[in-house]
């Protein structure tokens, strides 16, 4: 068959009958239209100069292209190398549709409808989302400053997408065997401080405890940072321990703020978080933190285009 011209193809296409959802999704597929060669330019130009990823070498000359991109071989360890090598984004293929798929993780699109709308297999869908989230994520505070508000969120542990359980599969779906939180639950801690900056760790399983926050708190608090619980005994034995100055709120019983003294930030953090994560219907406990590292990026609003994401995943900025 012979292939239409462009004047040909607006002929047709000014015949047909637009109903308001087909209006929508032709819009939404000419909005996708990438230009091949932006992604690639974005990239390269992003990480010009970058030394070998093999020994550090700053030395290199040019050998030739593959998979769109200028390889380079290293003359200290005479290895080669291209602007991905050693980043999360290495031999990922279809790189023309990686700015459209970034656009549908700022939009935060289910793995279905970010196929759909970029127009690759479902399987591609999950496994780029699971390489170029966690790759974004590292773009996180290296500290966080004066006042800092610190809670946990609980969600019931999920084997979601796991072909062997290792308990026996939960009737009706989210319900605990047990009341209260146990070894049943996941833990969420996140601490925030009121610059809006905001960390996020996932503990494990069961009550966090002194222990974890010691391991999670310490090393991003300053020795002056006033730290604000609730009324969890963790909270207290961390702070007096690393020596942190601490007051908490008595929330079990009702007190929820004493003048700027409250982790209303942190809490109005945790329910933007769980009502964004109904979308997904469960996310399994292992990708627990690539969720709420997702989540971290938009609500930041650091990160707002395919191209600014596109550096962070590939460490490139
Ligand atoms: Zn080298």
């Amino acid at each position: 068959m012979r292939s239409l011209s462009l004047d040909e193809l607006f002929g047709l296409l000014s015949t047909v009958q637009w109903s308001p959802a087909d209006l929508a999704r032709l819009r939404e597929w000419i909005a996708n239209i990438a230009n091949p060669a932006e992604c690639i330019a974005v990239i390269e130009q992003a990480a010009a100069g970058r030394p070998c990823p093999h020994c550090g070498c700053a030395m290199k000359h040019r050998c030739g292209q593959a998979s769109g991109l200028q390889r380079f071989r290293c003359l200290g360890c005479r290895r080669s190398h291209n602007a991905l090598t050693g980043t999360p984004l290495a031999r990922l293929r279809k790189k023309e549709r990686w700015l459209p798929y970034l656009q549908c993780v700022l939009e935060s699109r289910t793995v279905r409808d970010a196929a759909r709308v970029v127009g690759v297999h479902r399987t591609t869908s999950f496994r780029w989302r699971h390489r170029f989230v966690p790759g974004a994520m590292r773009d996180r505070p290296k500290m966080l400053s004066a006042i800092v508000e610190a809670d946990e969120t609980y969600r019931l542990e999920s084997q979601k997408g796991s072909r062997k359980l290792t308990r026996p599969p939960r009737q009706r779906g989210g319900v605990a065997r047990r009341r209260g939180i146990n070894h049943e639950h996941d833990c969420l801690l996140v601490a925030r401080d009121r610059n809006h900056q905001t960390l996020d760790f996932h503990t494990g399983r069961g009550q966090v405890t002194a222990k974890q926050l010691h391991r999670c708190l310490r090393p991003v608090l300053p020795a002056d940072a006033l730290l604000i619980s609730d009324g969890a005994i963790a909270y207290r034995h961390f702070a007096a321990q690393a020596g942190i100055t601490h007051e908490f709120m008595n929330v079990k019983a009702g007190v929820r703020a004493r003048g700027a003294i409250h982790i209303q930030n942190v809490n109005g953090w945790h329910s933007r978080f769980k009502s964004w994560l109904v979308r997904f219907r469960g996310v399994a406990s292992r990708y627990l933190i690539n969720y709420s590292g997702w989540q971290r990026i938009l609500d930041a609003h650091r990160l707002t285009t395919p191209i600014h994401l596109l550096c962070a995943a590939a460490q490139l900025s």
